[in-house]
């Protein structure tokens, strides 16, 4: 299956932006891995998601042998498969240098 040729949305309610970015996990239980998607978002929105995304790895609960590595921030591209999606280190670490998903400054 093509992915779909219409845009991607961010998933903030009421948000009208086109997603640019993925927020996702690399899950496994030894034998296979995939990307958990936590949320696909715009630039406005990415701070919020990564924080809630960070917050919801916390309180999952695995089974024996699985395991799920913090949800990281992933570049958005239409058409790649999620093992090819370039994960974005330095917008991750640029996030984890504010305090926290509280009074953290918007913008730069
Ligand atoms: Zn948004």
């Amino acid at each position: 299956m093509p992915m779909p040729a219409y845009p991607l949305y961010c998933y903030t309610k009421n948000c009208k932006h086109e997603a640019e970015y993925k927020i996702a996990a690399r899950w496994s239980d030894g034998l296979q891995s995939e990307l958990k998607t936590y949320g696909l978002v715009c630039a406005d929105c990415l701070a919020d998601w990564f924080w809630t995304a960070r917050d919801k790895h916390k309180r999952c609960r695995l089974a024996p042998g699985e395991t799920l590595e913090p949800p990281g921030v992933y570049h958005l591209e239409r058409g790649l498969r999620d093992q090819k999606l370039q994960r974005l280190t330095d917008v991750e670490e640029r996030l984890l240098s504010h305090a926290g998903p509280a009074d953290a400054p918007s913008g730069v």
